[in-house]
């Protein structure tokens, strides 16, 4: 079946601009990008006139949860692929840490197939590094990798022992696989929530110091030197860490960085109080110095891309108070409209720059076949409303879940079409 997108615009890196382009598809792909001034016939093609609208690469998301197995009281891989398709993700990438972990090939295959069944997204799966992230133990690298593992990870928890890490390092390098790294040392945390700064002084809490991130960041740098791996840091959220991977790649270790919407936007000064668990995450919003080290991370090439961590929780876990609440927050329905608001209306960043951190940089760093408007491509496509401006409502989210500290935010960029493999599969 074909498809016409007329009349939408498309950034072009070399101009700086976006201009007038009639995209067609066909059988999934991206048959041809035709100039905007262009007559064209579409005969029987189904058409979306994109006029006024932005037309994207679908976006990519390297890091969310989708709760399933397990926890589908707070999302399941549909609800959860219906929610990414909302905010314009067509490809997204699910941790590991559900019930069952997802450390054996058949969790990996109920991953794939249920994600296959809902023919919404593409979901990837990554595969745990230990056997039910105990740290105790190496899960099967190759059984997991040849079922589908895109990766390997203990997210939710820092892997404690080095040699446990090495080892999983190592492993990977000869599977030519990457290791996907959640960086926390344990014993810095202890029973804290809030980071170490203005926020937790002015309440008397226990902080979370930034080296209790970075240390893993400079111990896993070494071992990724060691081993040749590649290694890629989850959710950066500290001015040490930049500074660890901003220095490990200009010696040519081969590591890569992920940021999210909320550790770009909201400091812990932003936090309203003790009363609302929605400002609550791991690694939480840090100090507005450490925020501006992650926006020029991002700005020189430190960290490669931006992910959301959607994180989904049910009201009555994140009512429990925030001692008792869960960490995290969903992010799929906001990432795109945030982002465009803060950094591109305000003039801080291109559009290209944004798309490229959502699109073609995942896409480089993951060797994934998707994120680029070429002919050729899949046709993995966003259409954005850039000039729509409206309150997040969390009420009207595709999640199970509507964690987030955004409600009631004025925002601009708000997805209106979202296209897999040349399938619609979100529509406003
Ligand atoms: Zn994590």
């Amino acid at each position: 079946m074909s498809l016409w997108i007329i009349n939408g615009n498309v950034w072009n890196e070399e101009t700086g601009r976006t201009e007038k382009k009639h995209l067609r598809v066909n059988e999934g792909k991206i048959a041809e990008l035709v100039d905007g001034s262009a007559s064209i016939d579409t005969g029987s093609a189904e058409v979306i006139n994109a006029d006024g609208k932005l037309v994207s690469a679908g976006f990519i998301d390297m890091h969310v949860h989708l709760r399933d197995p397990g926890f589908e009281h707070k999302e399941d891989i549909i609800t959860g692929s219906r929610s990414a398709a909302k905010g314009g993700f067509t490809t997204i990438a699910c941790m590991p840490n559900t019930r069952p972990v997802i450390d054996k090939p058949e969790t990996v295959k109920y991953v794939l197939d249920k994600a296959a069944e809902a023919g919404i997204v593409k979901v990837l799966p990554y595969a745990a590094i230990t056997k039910n992230e105990l740290g105790r133990e190496l899960t099967d690298f190759a059984a997991l990798k040849e079922a589908g593992a895109i990766g390997f990870t203990d997210d939710g928890v820092g892997v404690q022992n080095a040699q446990m890490m090495k080892n999983a390092m190592a492993l990977a390098k000869s599977l030519d696989i990457p290791v996907i790294a959640h960086c926390e040392d344990d014993t810095l945390v202890e029973g804290a929530w809030a980071s170490e700064g203005a926020f937790s002084r002015k309440h008397g809490l226990k902080g979370i110091p930034n080296e209790s991130e970075a240390i893993h960041v400079g111990r896993d740098v070494l071992l990724a030197e060691a081993t040749g791996v590649h290694y890629h840091v989850c959710h950066v959220s500290t001015e040490q860490s930049v500074r660890l991977i901003r220095l490990a790649k200009s010696v040519g270790i081969k590591v890569t960085a992920e940021v999210c919407p909320h550790h770009l936007i909201l400091s812990d000064e932003d936090i309203p109080g003790l009363d609302d668990a929605n400002w609550k995450m791991n690694p939480p919003l840090r100090t507005p110095r450490d925020v501006q080290a992650v926006i020029e991370g991002l700005e020189d090439g430190t960290l490669d891309m931006i992910v959301t961590d959607h994180a989904p929780h049910s009201a009555e876990e994140k009512g429990r108070g925030v001692d008792l609440a869960p960490f995290g927050i969903v992010g799929f329905e906001t990432a795109f409209p945030l982002l465009y608001t803060k950094f591109v209306e305000t003039g801080k960043w291109t559009l290209g720059f944004l798309l490229q951190r959502m699109t073609s940089d995942p896409a480089r760093v993951f060797r994934l076949e998707t994120g680029n408007l070429v002919q050729g491509a899949p046709a993995d496509l966003t259409i954005v409303d850039l000039d729509n401006e409206r309150e997040v409502d969390p009420a009207t989210f595709l999640s199970k879940s509507n964690n987030t500290p955004f409600g009631g935010w004025k925002l601009k960029g708000w997805p209106v079409v979202t296209i897999v493999d040349g399938k619609i599969v979100w529509t406003e």
